[in-house]
């Protein structure tokens, strides 16, 4: 296998975790392999980034900038992506699974006419074949397939199932620009204004800790025990999906096998039953904490400290205790 690109997904010059997270993954196959671990940026002034993302690893990093490019447009990413796999003609193409990953990989490889994995929860190389492991069937299954090796590759990787490697200060990269000119069908579609729907609370990809309610909060305005344990750890607020279904929360803090996937150091749930898909979101985490006031909920299983008891009575008693230990 010759070298891997790795597209780093940033915003408004902030570089996604999952991107280093890919880096490392990249690293690891292109040491078993001989090739390079190349990274391809994309923005309106990305230029700035290029020492950040060789301290993760990448050896040679692309870059796009163009005014046009300051915010996320299909068409252009595309063709910018594009335009750097025709200068470094790389084997494998890796994405983070995001609503811009799949995007932008899909078109790439439809493009490009690759071979295309999305949302792959592993990738192996056996013997030249890049394998895609995926899951299916609500997570009860996971099945592996075979990237043709006849054309390029392309897999977009969940968040947070590779460790990013600790970033190495001072490691150098080459740099190279890559000049891009955008046709008029480039051009159709433009990007006037882009409206956050975060609350200004951390995501739950992002967080050391995250504290997680499901449907027994019961209402949007209950979840704000949840809200205030997770600011007392300077953590982030998840949700199972029967809470995000029900309104309680907005599903960009879904965690799940139809959300995100969460590896923290901790990890509290309350009053979320453990049902297989939610789990599929958050097994990872180092250490797990459960409060559910049923003994037999699915959750202790995977439960490193449960708490049989009421979430209302014992949330916020945590939460006072912690405010008064901070002083
Ligand atoms: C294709 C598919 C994809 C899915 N994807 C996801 C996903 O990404 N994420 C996800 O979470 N789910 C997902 N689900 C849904 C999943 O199967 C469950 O329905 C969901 O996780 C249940 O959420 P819950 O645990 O909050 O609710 P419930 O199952 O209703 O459990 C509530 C829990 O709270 C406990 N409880 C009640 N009151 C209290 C209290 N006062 N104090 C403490 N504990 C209390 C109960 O004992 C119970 O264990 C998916 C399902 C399908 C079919």
């Amino acid at each position: 296998m010759s070298n891997i690109l790795v597209f780093i997904e940033q915003r408004d010059g902030k570089i996604l975790p999952a991107s280093f997270q890919l880096l490392a993954l990249a690293t690891k196959l292109t040491s078993a392999t001989g090739g390079q671990t190349e990274a391809c940026v994309v923005g309106d002034s990305v230029s700035g980034l290029t020492d950040t993302i060789a301290s993760y690893g990448a050896k040679k990093v692309y870059t796009v900038e163009d005014a046009g490019l300051s915010r996320y447009v299909a068409s252009q990413y595309t063709t910018a992506l594009s335009a750097v796999i025709e200068a470094t003609s790389p084997k494998v193409v890796l994405v983070p699974t995001t609503a811009m990953g799949r995007d932008l990989a899909s078109r790439t490889a439809a493009r490009k006419h690759a071979a295309l994995a999305i949302d792959c929860t592993e990738l192996t190389l056996e013997g030249g074949d890049l394998m895609a492991t995926k899951t299916t069937y609500a997570g009860k299954l996971s099945a592996k397939f075979k990237l043709s090796s006849a054309g390029l590759q392309i897999a977009t990787v969940r968040s947070n199932v590779y460790a990013a490697n600790e970033p190495i200060a001072g490691a150098s990269a080459e740099i190279q620009a890559v000049d891009v000119t955008f046709s008029d069908h480039d051009q159709r579609l433009t990007c006037t204004e882009v409206a956050s729907t975060s609350s200004g609370v951390k995501d739950v990809t992002e967080a050391d800790i995250v504290v997680s309610g499901g449907r027994a909060l019961k209402s949007e305005e209950k979840f704000k025990i949840i809200y205030d344990l997770a600011e007392m750890l300077d953590g982030a607020v998840g949700a199972s999906r029967a809470a995000c279904d029900a309104g309680y929360q907005p599903h960009t803090r879904q965690v799940g096998l139809t959300g995100k996937v969460v590896t923290p150091k901790l990890y509290i749930a309350c009053g979320i039953d453990g049902a297989i898909q939610h789990l599929a979101g958050m097994r990872g985490s180092k250490v797990i904490v459960a409060i559910n006031t049923k003994q037999d909920a699915p959750i202790f299983k995977v439960a490193t400290y449960g708490c049989v008891i009421d979430l209302f009575t014992l949330v916020p008693l945590v939460t006072a205790e912690l405010e008064r230990l901070k002083g």
